[in-house]
Formats: structure tokens, C-alpha cells, sequence
């Protein structure tokens, strides 16, 4: 398999899982960029959010309940988080499989974009 989610999603890659159900899974990223930065992905391999339709919209609605799940494990859903998608390579993108950064853990995550 050429993506390197889904081979952690099969665990084929290893990976320290913080989250999982049967539509989607949250691990730990492998180079923090916050004291709490996880990664949520579905099980359905999309590449991006132009990949989206009205027939697999649910895959949004999963990754979103999933984030919130790992926010309240890993006790920043009340003082706070950020959330980010990295969408096509303008956007940083690096890996192919859709997936939503969930990083907090700081009184204070900083500016939106560093410029
Ligand atoms: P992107 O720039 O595509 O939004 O982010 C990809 C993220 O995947 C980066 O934050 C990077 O540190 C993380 N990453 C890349 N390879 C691996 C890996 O093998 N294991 C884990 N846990 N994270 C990875
Ligand atoms: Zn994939």
C-alpha cells in the first residue's frame, strides 16, 4: 500500500494511538509542534477536501467527533485547542490522506500563520 495512513491505520506502520472507533483514528504526531498534537484520520482514504461529496460527507462529521474525543482525553477541551487542516500542497500538505491536527496543551497556541 502507498499511503502511509492507511498502513497505520492497518498497523502495518506503528503508530501510539490516543483515539479509535470504527470510522476513524487519532494518533500521535511524530514531530509535536505543540505539547499535545494529534492526528485524527478516517478509515476511508480521501486525499483532500476537493475529494468530498455530498454521498461520503459523513467522513467530516466523524473526524470532527473524533477530535473532540481526543481533546477531552487529552484535557484541553476546556481551556482550548486548535484544530488545523493542511489542504493541498499551497497549504502544507505533506501526506495524502486527509487528516485534522489537533494541537493544544499551551495557555496560548500563538498567531493563526507565521509570516
Ligand atoms: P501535513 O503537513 O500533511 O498536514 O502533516 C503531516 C503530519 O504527519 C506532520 O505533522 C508529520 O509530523 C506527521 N507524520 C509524518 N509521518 C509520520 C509518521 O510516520 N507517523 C506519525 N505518527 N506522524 C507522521
Ligand atoms: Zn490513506
Amino acid at each position: 500500500m502507498g499511503c502511509l495512513f492507511c498502513n497505520i491505520i492497518s498497523g502495518a506502520t506503528p503508530s501510539k494511538k490516543v483515539y479509535e472507533n470504527e470510522k476513524v483514528y487519532a494518533f500521535e504526531d511524530i514531530n509535536p509542534q505543540a505539547p499535545v498534537h494529534v492526528l485524527v484520520i478516517h478509515k476511508t482514504h480521501i486525499e483532500k477536501l476537493e475529494d468530498l461529496t455530498a454521498a461520503n460527507s459523513s467522513i467530516m462529521a466523524d473526524l470532527f467527533l473524533a477530535v473532540k474525543e481526543v481533546a477531552e482525553i487529552r484535557g484541553i477541551d476546556e481551556k482550548g485547542y486548535r484544530v488545523i487542516i493542511n489542504n493541498g500542497t499551497a497549504g502544507g500538505q505533506v501526506i495524502w490522506h486527509l487528516h485534522v491536527h489537533v494541537m493544544g496543551g499551551k495557555d496560548d497556541m500563538g498567531p493563526m500563520v507565521v509570516r
